[in-house]
């Protein structure tokens, strides 16, 4: 891998917070993406969603799908900046892993059953995830990753919460930056999600290309995917818009990326987190990329059917989180015994702890499991 001075060298890593001896054929950032897919977390990515259950359909975006797209468009990023690749597919492939089932419904009601215990957030969760919650290794507890990979999942974090981090907490009470790969992923994550919300939500119907030629986005490659393929059918038309859509949101964040960091040249990674952010799209693309995301917030999040869906979502977080918590003996036994002797704070933590890791399916189960009679166990 060609660095540039400015990326993250693994052999300059602030380190783990175990020491462990160095990997034999793989950097420290190879190390961490290997840790974070043989992780339960990652695989359970695979049956939670962003706006789409999963019953609706098998073509639908799922976390996983969408933690993909992102280290696919991360990587590409990183590597035409120079930047650490490894670094920026570990980011991404961890950046969900906090997430609740149903989606941001799910962390709304979960965040409101905890209004008394500290909140939830999760983007906390997913450092939680790697930092206590796997149970994998005999030496540590979580995954044991590079400062540099945590400091990139933690994406924001509220003054009182980051106090309570440590150093990896510090950036946000200092107004510092994280890494370019870490500025890179969380872009990549705007422009994946942009990208195949539109897909998902035609798809769906929640969308009409009517509507979407409101986006100037959306407009100029659909005009131009007409004009060169006037036969095309319509289905195809969409995913040469989308791919399109995507290619000009990621050439316009390495151009635009490249010349702030020209600019400001930064000598290495410590210069790049007191700089300004260095990775950004051009002020253009800038509100073009705004615009499509209020837009999808008003007319897809929105849409009544997935308000009706959000309700009902929520209905069963308070009902699973209300449940355990009068009652932890309805645990399961590996969070039943994590919850005995705590205080009620540290009982609502782990009942916290256990609906975030549910799949949406295995929400809906154990709601079935506690509330309709006729279900067994
Ligand atoms: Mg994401």
């Amino acid at each position: 891998m060609n660095l540039a001075p400015y990326a993250a060298h693994p052999e300059k890593s602030r380190g783990r917070r175990y020491l462990e001896s160095p990997p034999a054929y793989r950097t420290d950032y190879q190390r961490d993406r290997d840790r974070i897919i043989h992780s339960a977390a990652f695989r359970r990515l695979m049956y939670k969603t962003q706006v789409f259950v999963n019953h609706e359909g098998d073509h639908f975006r799922t976390r996983l799908t969408h933690s993909l797209e992102v280290a696919q468009i991360g990587r590409t990023i990183a590597r035409s900046l120079a930047l650490n690749e490894d670094l920026a597919e570990a980011i991404a492939l961890a950046h969900d892993l906090g997430h609740t089932p149903f989606g941001h419904a799910g962390q709304e009601a979960l965040d409101a059953c905890m209004a008394s215990f500290g909140g939830f957030e999760h983007n906390l969760q997913s450092l939680r995830v790697v930092d206590a919650l796997e149970e994998r290794y005999a030496a540590f507890p979580g995954l044991n990753l590079t400062f540099e990979t945590r400091e990139g999942i933690l994406k924001h974090c509220s003054g009182a919460k980051a106090r309570a981090l440590g150093d990896v907490g510090k950036r946000f009470l200092e107004g510092t930056q994280p890494g370019l790969e870490a500025q890179v992923i969380n872009l990549a994550d705007a422009i994946a999600y942009n990208s195949h919300d539109i897909d998902d939500g035609l798809r769906a119907g929640l969308l009409t290309v009517e509507a979407l030629e409101t986006q100037d986005l959306f407009q100029d490659p659909y005009l131009e995917v007409l004009r060169e393929h006037p036969k095309l059918a319509k289905r195809q038309v969409i995913h040469e818009v989308v791919r399109r859509i995507i290619h000009r949101q990621v050439v316009d964040l390495i151009e635009h990326s490249r010349r702030l960091i020209q600019e400001a040249a930064p000598a290495d990674i410590e210069a790049v987190r007191k700089s300004p952010p260095l990775i950004a799209f051009s002020p253009a693309m800038e509100t073009a990329h705004r615009a499509l995301k209020r837009f999808l917030m008003d007319n897809l999040y929105r849409h009544y059917r997935v308000h009706r869906m959000n309700i009902k979502a929520k209905g069963v977080v308070k009902a699973l989180f209300g449940a355990f918590f009068q009652d932890p003996r309805l645990l399961p036994e590996s969070f039943g015994a994590k919850a005995r002797d705590k205080d009620e704070a540290g009982r609502a933590r782990v009942v916290a702890d256990y609906i975030a890791g549910m799949t949406d399916r295995y929400a809906l189960l154990e709601h079935a499991r506690l509330f309709e009679p006729q279900s067994l166990t």
